[in-house]
């Protein structure tokens, strides 16, 4: 029987907690206050190192995230640091930037230190986007992603499930997606705290794995559908029936604001359940 290939995917948050705005799903809104680490930039040896532990468990993406509304040329020029650093050392690892709104000279920069993919998700349809978020538009997340195509680089765009929204939301948001074309879809389940505005989330178990279905469904077989955060806490048990249901990749490690389980107990696992595990992005 052929085994089923799977893609893991490690995250770096290189600047935490120090946003404005006001995402009312994210624990790194200075809004909110909720209980997490907060920092303006990672040191670039703890980057490294992490880049490095995450090539050893097999990702073969990493993603450098920052708090914030998007890019100035400050944080391109932080995350362009980062990127020649890293590819000095690791020069076949691919590098996502996650660094919010962009502008096409400015993703233009980053590319040419290096930056494989930017990731920037919709997070959830054009419709139900002002009740989760007033300080920036949806329109305004859209223009990014189409920045990011102009710019040569690798789309990455997804969203979160689980946030209050009607069905007709996803498929939206799925079908918005579907327009943009990315390489890759990453899926977020919402994962609640008491320090935020939303503090439930509205997905049982069996709902979630139907959304990758319909994901999957809808945007066809070749665009990679990652299961990032919120896969522990909304699946429990049931975490790996993400790739019967469509995913073909996951996140390894720990989230932003979130543990994940530990890195390699979790690839220990998906080796012991004979998931064939890619070694490139092909
Ligand atoms: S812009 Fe990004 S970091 Fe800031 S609150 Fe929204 S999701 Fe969180």
């Amino acid at each position: 029987m052929n085994r089923k290939k799977i893609y893991l995917c490690a995250i770096c948050n290189v600047q935490s907690g120090t946003c404005n705005e006001d995402c009312k799903f994210c624990t790194q809104s200075v809004k909110y206050k909720a209980n997490i680490q907060r920092y303006k930039e990672k040191s670039l040896d703890d980057i490294i190192k992490e880049a490095k532990i995450a090539v050893s468990n097999k990702a073969i993406g990493y993603c450098l995230v920052t708090a914030g509304a998007g890019l100035d040329d400050k944080k391109v020029e932080f995350i362009a640091k980062i990127a020649k650093s890293i590819k000095k050392e690791i020069s076949d690892l691919n590098l996502i930037a996650c660094n919010g709104i962009a502008s096409l000279d400015h993703l233009k920069e980053l590319k040419k230190a290096g930056i494989n993919s930017y990731n920037h998700n919709l997070e959830t349809s054009k419709e139900f986007y002002p009740t989760i978020c007033t300080t920036h538009s949806w329109e305004d997340r859209y223009q990014t992603c189409l920045n990011i195509k102009s710019a040569n680089l690798n789309l990455c765009s997804g969203g979160i499930f689980g946030m209050g929204e009607a069905q007709e939301d996803r498929i939206s948001m799925l079908n918005s997606i579907k327009e943009l074309n990315p390489q890759s879809m990453p899926i977020n389940f919402f994962h609640p705290n008491d320090a935020l505005p939303l503090t439930k989330n509205t997905l049982d178990k069996q709902e979630a794995l139907d959304l990758i279905k319909l994901s999957r469904e809808t945007l066809g077989k070749d665009i990679m559908i990652m299961v990032a955060g919120g896969r522990e806490s909304t699946l429990k048990d049931d975490q790996y029936k993400v790739f019967e249901y469509g995913a073909n990749s996951i996140v390894i490690g720990n989230y932003l604001t979130t543990n994940g389980k530990i890195a390699s107990k979790e690839l220990e696992d998906l080796e012991k359940l004979n998931f064939d595990i890619a070694s490139t992005c092909n």
